[in-house]
């Protein structure tokens, strides 16, 4: 029997808000251990939340970029369970009343077609504390670091829409891209201001039933969340043709074995509403004020790209992926280079170079300046386009702008066509067979020819005159 595949994502994602969720202790997990506390995040008894707007506002552009039905009124929940990571014994989230319903993302399935992924809901929810644990020493201890605790999050719950491993990745992606764009959140799996749990379930495909599902947790990657559901489908597979039932449980990904693991359960208590923090009520009027304040998203930035600068759907999409390339992609064209030369070098060039030495991405006017400077020196035939990768690498290392670092170290390229017919003769004389390989036939010689003379002048020369040139001599 074939089975297909019922996925469902929940997305934990840290708001960048300047304070915690119910105090004005720094939202800064990273800091030293236990520096950012006070009586409220420590849970201490007596001590009473204060719901910050900030952590608000964040969380509704996050809903609103989801394009998610923000709820005129929503509730805090007290969901209670007991761990060392919460003292108080229950995390204050939104279990009732969520702060938002329905919502989508629309991703491109494997064929290449548009597919819209849905939201069930989005709720707020504090973080809870971090458990530090001292393997080495005498005595192994587990510490606790309440500088989480407290930390403003939303929890993205997803109907299960997905199909394959590659429906929960493109989702996430795009998830991402949208939710940075908002600059309501960082969402890195990998520092781990974005965490997912997946939800797996099989199914005879053509069937409609929802069966037991397994619920998948540590996934440190966008990579990872792909490998754990693809195992996981592979293992559910085999149970149920030996006829083993699914038992509903919580799996590990663990990233060196390749495999889930089941973990011990935890005890998951009841969801009962809180009385401390008020109800939180949001007007039409305000959510406009909110929805005003977006940014253009990417889905609509890669439709103008395309109308505007004429790029390709691929390299529109490739433009639009984080806000600030987009805005430095606009800066350099505003500087009257072409579009699609300058999205070119984004991709090709400039971002490769940026990762490979670890230059910091900066979005700065300056640098865009000399960016564009690079690509209009190569499209005036100034400097040829092997040239222009060296200017542009030369770009990181110096403060000079692109037309000195040309001149400086020798860039400029050479159009002079007594110069290059000069490098042509010499270059004609020294390859004698390849001259005659040309003369009978081989036309693929040429290259070889504009390659050797290419090096005869330091890779200066403009290879489109070089080859006019051998032509004209080799009839
Ligand atoms: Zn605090």
């Amino acid at each position: 029997m074939a089975y297909e595949a019922v996925i469902g994502i929940e997305i934990h994602v840290q708001l960048n808000a300047a304070t915690k969720m119910f105090c004005d202790c720094p939202n800064r997990p990273g800091d030293d251990p236990n520096t950012n506390i006070c009586p409220i995040c420590l849970w201490l008894p007596g001590a009473v939340p204060r719901f910050g707007l900030e952590t608000l506002e964040k969380a509704i552009q996050a809903c609103l970029a989801l394009d998610c039905e923000v709820q005129p009124r929503s509730a805090f929940d007290q969901k209670v369970y007991y761990y060392p990571d919460l003292p108080k014994g229950f995390q204050l989230s939104q279990h009732h009343m969520p702060l938002a319903r329905g919502g989508w993302i629309e991703i491109m399935d494997e064929k290449g077609e548009p597919k819209k992924l849905r939201v069930h809901h989005v709720h707020m929810e504090e973080d809870v504390a971090k458990l530090v644990h001292e393997t080495e020493g005498r005595t192994p201890v587990s510490l606790v670091d309440f500088n989480r605790a407290g930390t403003p999050l939303i929890e993205i719950v997803t109907e299960p829409d997905m199909r394959s491993p590659h429906d929960a990745m493109e989702f996430l992606k795009v998830l991402r891209t949208q939710l940075r764009y908002t600059g309501c959140a960082e969402c890195s799996l990998e520092q781990g201001t974005m965490r997912c749990d997946a939800n797996i379930s099989l199914r005879p495909e053509g069937s409609s039933r929802l069966n037991t599902k397994v619920e998948v947790k540590n996934m440190n990657s966008i990579q990872h969340v792909g490998n754990a559901i693809a195992y996981e489908i592979k293992r559910q597979t085999e149970s149920l043709m030996k006829n083993d039932p699914i038992v509903l449980h919580t799996r590990l990904w663990d990233p060196e074995k390749h495999m889930t693991t089941a973990m011990r359960a935890k005890f998951a208590g009841p969801c009962i509403p809180d009385p401390t923090v008020s109800h939180i009520l949001i007007t039409d009027d305000w959510l406009r004020q909110m929805a005003a304040k977006l940014p253009e998203m990417p889905n609509q930035k890669v439709k103008r790209f395309v109308q505007q600068y004429d790029l390709m759907h691929d390299e529109a999409v490739q433009m639009s992926s984080e806000r600030e390339v987009s805005e430095y992609f606009e800066a350099v064209v505003g500087l009257g280079t072409s579009p699609r030369t300058a999205a070119n070098w984004i991709v090709a060039q400039l971002l490769p170079a940026i990762k490979e030495h670890g230059y910091a991405f900066s979005t700065s006017p300056v640098t865009a300046r000399r960016l564009a400077g690079v690509i209009t020196l190569l499209e005036k035939n100034e400097i040829n386009s092997g040239s222009a990768k060296s200017v542009l690498a030369k770009l990181f290392e110096t403060d000079q702008p692109p037309e000195e670092i040309v001149d400086r170290f020798g860039f400029r390229q050479v159009s002079d066509v007594q110069a290059l017919a000069l490098i042509v003769d010499q270059v004609i004389s020294d390859n004698a067979s390849a001259v005659e390989n040309y003369k009978n036939g081989n036309k693929k010689s040429i290259g070889f020819l504009v390659g050797q003379a290419m090096n005869v002048s330091k890779g200066k020369a403009n290879p489109k005159f070089l080859q006019e040139i051998l032509r004209e001599k080799l009839t």
